[in-house]
């Protein structure tokens, strides 16, 4: 039987995994699992690997996955060019040099490619969401923790060693109480402004353990509290992406993930403090958009992996 276009495109996370059929950015059919990579901690190199392998195999499994190009797949951590092997994991130390795209594809028998998990987004929002038309793109993922992607002259950019774009890990804060991150330096971004700092500063101030999709619902109901703690993240997204946008010059900025939600919110803050952090010949000339395509971007540009 001829092969269609279709690819497999996996997005996987640290409590998800989802799966997806994908034809030209259009999901035909798609499986979630729950999957607790936080069991991975207390295994050996050996048995987390094979965990992971198995769980992506067992997924595979309950899809139309015949006649496809191969299988695409984001993952957290650090990819070395476009080898498919994973240099490092911040969440799984002990993953280092893991074949995830070659032990994979020998299992399954069809081409596999693997690649950041952020970038993958860049990819998706550029091809089929808010970044189209752009060659240009620095994309930013704004959840549990913060990630980033870029697009360098219609290439992904990875760095020498897959580390490039930590976007989660420019430094925003210098005071002596800076946040502690959980890369263990203070002051990062994501110590500041991805949802579970959020959570957490809302914690502290409020007293109350609840989302930051609820915090953002208490804002708009006016609870100042809430309100600060969101503005303030727009403000320190802000002077990080300054920060990027005076190293790489581009005027095109996307940002997808569950915090687009309080985009009404954000938007204004990070704008307000990006302009007051560039140099003047930038100031007003940097759009900063949210994502039109979900929570897709990331399984999307995965499906554009294999070329
Ligand atoms: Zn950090």
């Amino acid at each position: 039987m001829t092969k269609t276009n279709d690819v497999i495109a996996a997005d996987i996370g640290g409590t998800n995994i989802r799966l997806a059929r994908i034809c030209n950015g259009l999901i035909l059919e798609e499986v979630r699992y729950q999957a607790n990579f936080s069991i991975l901690r207390n295994m050996s190199k050996l048995e987390a690997e094979n965990h992971i392998l198995h769980t992506i195999e067992q997924a595979m499994q309950q899809l139309h996955h015949d006649n496809v190009q191969g299988l695409g797949i984001g993952f957290p951590g650090f990819f070395i060019g476009n080898s498919g092997v994973l240099a490092a994991s911040p969440n799984i130390p002990q993953l280092k040099n893991f074949a995830l795209a070659k032990k994979l594809s020998d299992i399954l028998h069809i081409p596999v490619t693997a690649q950041n998990d952020a970038l993958c987004a860049a990819i998706g929002e550029q091809a089929f969401g808010a970044g189209q038309g752009h060659k240009n793109l620095l994309h930013i993922t704004l959840g549990t923790g913060i990630g980033g992607g870029l697009i360098f002259n219609n290439t992904q950019y990875t760095g020498e060693s897959g580390m490039a774009m930590e976007f989660g890990h420019v430094q925003v804060a210098y005071e002596n109480q800076a946040r502690l991150c959980g890369c263990g330096n203070h002051g990062c971004v994501e110590a500041y402004a991805s949802a579970t700092a959020i959570a957490a500063r809302y914690k502290e101030l409020a007293g109350l353990e609840t989302s930051s999709k609820a915090i953002y619902q208490r804002a708009i109901d006016g609870d100042t509290q809430a309100a600060d703690i969101l503005e303030s993240a727009g403000v320190y997204l802000g002077i990080a992406i300054a920060q990027a946008i005076k190293l790489l010059d581009i005027r095109t900025v996307t940002i997808s993930g569950g915090l687009v939600g309080a985009w009404n919110i954000l938007h204004p803050n990070i704008m307000v403090s990006l302009n007051a952090n560039l140099i003047p010949p930038l100031k007003g000339k940097i759009s900063v958009i949210p994502s039109n395509l979900q929570d897709n971007a990331g399984i999307l540009g995965a499906s554009k992996l294999l070329g």
